[in-house]
């Protein structure tokens, strides 16, 4: 029989427990990595349950990735009997958000159906708009995107950003943002920022919008707080008000979202907004061998700290640390691959012991030709996500365009495939008759004074569109919305468009079985499924309209495959790894340049490089492997790397060094220069 809760409780250490049991105010968990504080607030939430017969579903848990949710949604699931959990709220911020949204439509002035927009959706507003006044570049678009969005994640509205712009950019960016919110709001859309910012407005604003809140939560946990930034630290603050009951937990040396807007300080100002804070600091790490632990602490000693912390392990010492310099990235990813195919054997490993973590997901690409060289089964995350696949990008507009006709870019993505031979001129005399009258393309289709300005053949092309799309609709809205969605995909044979455009049959095939797998997920994630039950959930069945929101953030949030947790090498970047833990780390590129980065030695911003090299190693359970290559091509070029500085941050007394020639003979670099580009060339064909 799995534990109870007492017999759990007896497994924590005792300050651990004291975290647990401590429900009467607010608690924070300050404490280094894998010292188990994610464990603290999975067991809170059966105590909170099952000790102090709480209601599931007043409780809301949330955390940084859908990965790290879903981890802690089976956690809790182990933990609780029953219908227990039912009506649990484990989710991201942006999930949690997203619920409060779609439950306040009205107050925040939303029609049902509204739009996520992904940053792909966003930048192409954005180009619409700035083009109107001046030829803008990539450059410029992303640098106003980037804006955009800090103004949001630090709650500034557009009114406010055009009193304080401080110079003419800033002014131009904040009539951008003040255009690109009034669109937004006409197209009946958000985007991901507003996920966070709209429903702090709406409870900041609205006490009666707060009010229905705080009686639907009253108990809530965030893991990974570091990363918070100001309009999800306010969102928890609104929604805990006066009850004050929450437990966050985090680690001031994992805070690697700053350039997401994240601020560490937001652990400093808990203390400062509340101040019967009880704080809990957690010293045993029950992760990590002493080594890998000794390493994190003198790396992570260089940066200035907020918190002092030490962490010590009962693990025991372990294997050293191996550094391993290769002469050039190929024979990186080339001794990374076939180690592990060794290792695996030697150690009596699953594929899914060993983590292959990296800077920046081009880092993969070697790797992943090496590993297919050895067969080796890998998990790829955060790479080419099943949701770039064009086929799905097509499926998910035309049921985005169902949802809500007034998603012109869904509609741009789709009325011409498959071919319906809407040309150009004709789409561009549509957008300037929507744009006069401010209505959606789909809407201005079925206008009559377009036939004025288009031929009629043109016309009854586009009408021919919308009549199929509102016929999908209505029968959707009449019963079976998944049974509409299917012959609709036969009926516009979507399948024969694929076969036309595929260089290969199969290739067409496993596209068509990809739409239909999203099909499949779109209707699984509708019936009511207590694994993503949300506090929304208790008054209301879930509808198409909903569902197809979720798929669209988790198409923004994972940007990855179903998760399978089929037995292979995971490979990730040190972002995604947050959280995570595995037997066997490699980190590779441990170069000047790569980690820290490049634009953060420009920015000075290494610190922020130091957590995250540091998040990198605390990884590892049992062994850790950092790689780095002697040269490596970038920006076009083949150029000579330097080992990373944090090599030299960490104690020499445990590394073993594997490659290095301190003085060498320039000749034989020379030649070996060579090889390696050699080498290269053969790779790259
Ligand atoms: P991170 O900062 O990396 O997110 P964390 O502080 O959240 O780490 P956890 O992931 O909760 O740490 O725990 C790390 C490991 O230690 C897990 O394998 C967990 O099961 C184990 N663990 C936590 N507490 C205890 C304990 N009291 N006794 C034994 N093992 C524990
Ligand atoms: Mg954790």
């Amino acid at each position: 029989a799995p534990p109870t809760i007492q017999q759990r409780l007896a497994g924590l250490n005792p300050r651990q427990r004291e975290a647990v049991a401590h429900i009467d105010g607010p608690c924070l968990v300050l404490a280094g990595a894998g010292s188990g504080k994610t464990s603290v607030i999975t067991t809170k939430i059966a105590y909170l349950v099952q000790v102090c017969g709480m209601s599931a579903r007043r409780i809301a848990a949330v955390t940084f990735t859908n990965k790290a949710a879903r981890e802690m949604k089976e956690r809790v699931g182990s933990m609780l009997k029953g219908r227990e959990g039912h009506g649990l709220t484990v989710s991201t911020f942006h999930t949690l958000g997203l619920n409060i949204i779609r439950r306040e439509l009205k107050a925040l002035g939303y029609r049902p159906g509204f739009s996520l927009f992904d940053p792909e959706d966003a930048k192409a507003l954005l180009r619409d708009l700035m083009h109107k006044d001046a030829q803008v570049d990539a450059d410029q678009i992303n640098a106003v995107q980037h804006r955009i969005s800090d103004w949001k994640n630090d709650l500034v509205l557009p009114g406010q950003a055009l009193s304080h712009a401080a110079d003419e950019d800033e002014l131009f960016a904040a009539r951008v943002y003040e255009a690109y919110n009034r669109h937004l709001k006409a197209y009946n859309a958000v985007d991901f920022d507003d996920l966070i910012l709209l429903p702090v407005v709406l409870l900041r604003d609205d006490p009666e919008a707060l009010a229905r809140w705080r009686k639907r939560i009253h108990y809530m946990l965030v893991d990974e707080y570091q990363d918070t930034n100001v309009s999800q630290y306010q969102l928890v603050k609104l929604l805990m008000g006066e009850r004050k009951t929450f437990t966050v937990v985090g680690d001031d040396d994992q805070s690697i979202y700053a350039w997401r807007g994240a601020r560490p300080e937001n652990l400093v100002t808990l203390g400062e907004d509340f101040p019967r804070l009880n704080v809990i600091k957690l010293e045993q790490n029950y992760r990590s061998t002493g080594t890998i632990l000794r390493a994190a602490n003198t790396l992570i000693g260089h940066n200035p700290h907020v918190y002092e912390k030490t962490l010590w392990s009962e693990m025991g010492e372990g294997a050293p640390i191996r550094v391993v310099v290769n002469r050039h990235e190929e024979a990186e990813a080339e001794r990374v691959a076939s180690e592990i195919l060794t290792r695996r054997i030697k150690e009596r490993a699953e594929w899914r012991d060993f983590a292959v973590l990296y800077r920046g997901n081009f880092q993969a690409r070697l790797l992943e030709l090496k590993l297919q060289h050895y067969q080796i089964p890998y998990k790829l995350s955060g790479g080419t996500s099943f949701f770039s696949r064009n086929e799905i990008k097509d499926a998910m507009a035309y049921l985005r365009l169902l949802i809500n006709p007034a998603d012109d870019n869904a509609f741009l993505r789709i009325v011409n495939v498959p071919r319906r031979e809407v040309g150009p001129g004709t789409l561009e005399k549509l957008a300037n008759y929507a744009t006069e009258r401010g209505i959606a393309l789909f809407a201005a289709c079925h206008e009559l004074g377009l036939a004025e300005q288009l031929p009629t053949r043109a016309v009854e092309r586009l009408g021919r569109f919308t009549h199929f799309i509102d016929g999908v609709r209505r029968r959707m809205d009449g019963g079976d919305a998944i049974a509409a969605i299917r012959d609709m995909l036969r009926e516009m044979d979507y399948e024969a468009w694929l076969y036309q455009n595929a260089s290969a049959p199969t290739i067409a095939e496993r596209r068509m079985a990809n739409v239909w797998t999203l099909i499949d997920q779109l209707e699984r994630s509708m019936q009511a499924d207590p694994e993503e039950s949300s506090v929304t959930e208790e008054t209301e069945t879930d509808d198409v309209e909903s569902a197809i929101s979720r798929l669209v953030l988790r198409d923004i949030l994972e940007q990855q495959a179903e998760e399978d947790d089929s037995d292979r090498v995971q490979l990730l970047t040190m972002h995604a790894s947050k959280g995570l833990e595995f037997p066997h780390v490699y980190l590779m590129g441990l170069e000047e340049e790569l980690l820290p980065h490049r634009n953060a030695i420009e920015a000075g911003t290494v610190e922020e490089e130091r957590r995250l090299a540091y998040v990198g190693i605390t990884r590892a359970r049992r062994t850790l492997t950092l790689t780095l290559a002697r040269q490596r091509k970038a920006y076009g070029e083949l150029m000579d790397c330097a080992p990373s500085r944090f090599l030299d941050e960490l104690p020499e007394a445990d590394l073993e060094w594997e490659g290095r020639t301190d003085r060498e003979d320039p000749e034989k670099k020379q030649a070996r220069g060579q090889d390696a580009i050699a080498g290269l060339r053969s790779l790259l064909g």
